[in-house]
């Protein structure tokens, strides 16, 4: 089995690794560059981009930008796989924003085509045997592949963490389906982030339900596909007494996971509880804005609130209008909010107006947890990518496992090694 990282070896967004045996081409991932990365550009690679695709498949590791975001630039015979749940939210998000980026109607239309796979369920593609198993990231029904061709396995991480409320059970999962294998390729975004966070979702969740039953009027700014985060912020307000505000968009993603038959949702962590989330209205003359009446004013001035906000006119407009001394908080990386960095997001400073907390953990494993993680999995090799330092990476861990630093295009041989 050979392996390619035509994107990826040296920066976070946008990889894109193959693995290919006997002429069958496996991808893993198809997303965007991110601000930061250098910008290698549109890829051209056989059997993906262009030309035979009869022996050609594409698994998407999770929904996020960076890894999904440019598939619908691929020729549409491309056989493209992914998770069940996570294609759901896909579609809510695309769907979402499809007026004004035209990217989303493609995606939209590509999803209806896009097969889905079961988590710890192994399935065959020409020579390849896979198996997709779920892992905890900022991104919900994410995974983590087995891959076995030829005698030789490698564990191809995707974006994961071990610092969430899913990933208890990770270490027994990954004894249970995973096993010994002979490679790992890494994600490793956190090496050069000594001080990402690595707080447990668990700890975050407590802090905020002190912080909404001390405050009465909480605004938390997050990403709107951060699954364990908004109900973990939705589960805290429960508990806090306060009512909990998303607009109709942040409640059809929250439908999608409840509704869903993940097996996380077993948990009554992604149910309802007592109440529903409460749907913001819309004004009916003036679309722009959320309807805010007098009474709605009374209630939120007597019960106090936590809004799921984001970075737009509509909410901007409602916090002007709501009664209270709002606290405001960014559940997101700060980066987004400091100039002059390249994930600057002008609109979503403005919106918090320099006057906010940061309340947040990272969504990517820190270098302790990989460690621990590299022993249970005791790899012959390691190749790290999602990553804007692989040299460091080795520096890191070359004292107790080889770590092969490959470049972009690239191809190496993978062997069974013993
Ligand atoms: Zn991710
Ligand atoms: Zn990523």
């Amino acid at each position: 089995m050979k392996i390619t990282i035509h994107r990826g070896t040296d920066q976070i967004g946008g990889c894109v690794t193959e693995y290919e045996h006997k002429g069958w081409h496996l991808f893993v991932d198809y997303g965007e560059e991110l601000s930061s990365d250098p910008e290698t550009g549109e890829l051209q690679v056989e059997g993906l981009t262009h030309g035979d695709l009869s022996k050609s498949a594409l698994l998407i590791t999770h929904y996020h930008g960076d890894h999904i975001g440019s598939i619908t630039k691929l020729p549409e015979k491309l056989p493209i796989y992914m998770g069940e749940v996570a294609r759901e939210i896909q579609l809510v998000l695309s769907n979402h924003l499809k007026t004004v980026f035209p990217a989303h109607k493609e995606m939209v239309k590509l999803l209806q085509n896009v097969q889905t796979f079961e988590p710890g369920k192994a399935f065959t593609f020409g020579p390849f045997n896979i198996r997709p198993v779920t892992v905890d990231h900022s991104a919900f029904d994410a995974y983590a592949f087995r891959i076995e061709a030829d005698g030789v396995s490698a564990y191809h991480t995707g974006d994961f963490r071990l610092h969430g409320f899913r990933s208890s059970k990770f270490f027994k999962m990954l004894e249970q389906y995973i096993g010994k294998v002979d490679y790992v390729v890494c994600e490793a975004t956190n090496i050069l982030r000594p001080n990402a966070t690595s707080k447990k979702e668990s700890t975050l969740q407590r802090e905020f339900e002190y912080l909404f039953k001390e405050k009465k009027s909480t605004v938390v700014y997050l990403s709107s596909t951060n699954i364990d985060r908004l109900f973990s912020l939705y589960h805290a307000a429960l508990k806090a007494g306060r009512p909990f505000y998303v607009d109709k968009y942040q409640k059809d993603i929250m439908d999608v996971v409840v509704n869903s038959k993940s097996m996380w949702t077993k948990s009554p962590f992604y149910q309802y509880g007592k109440y529903e989330p409460e749907e913001l209205m819309y004004n009916k003359f003036d679309k722009n804005r959320f309807f805010v009446s007098d009474s709605f004013k009374e209630y939120l001035d007597k019960k106090g609130y936590v809004i799921i906000a984001r970075s737009s006119e509509r909410f901007d407009d409602l916090l002007e209008q709501i009664p209270g001394e709002k606290q405001k908080v960014l559940s997101m990386w700060d980066g987004y909010v400091k100039e002059g960095t390249d994930a600057y997001n002008e609109n979503l400073a403005n919106s918090l107006d320099g006057e906010y907390d940061n309340m947040h953990t990272s969504g990517h494993i820190d270098m302790k947890d990989l460690r621990r993680f590299f022993r249970l999995l005791q790899p012959k090799a390691i190749i790290p990518i999602h990553t804007d330092s692989p040299e460091q990476f080795a520096k890191l861990f070359c004292d107790e496992w080889p770590v092969i630093r490959l470049y972009d295009g690239q191809s190496i041989s993978l062997t069974s090694i013993s």
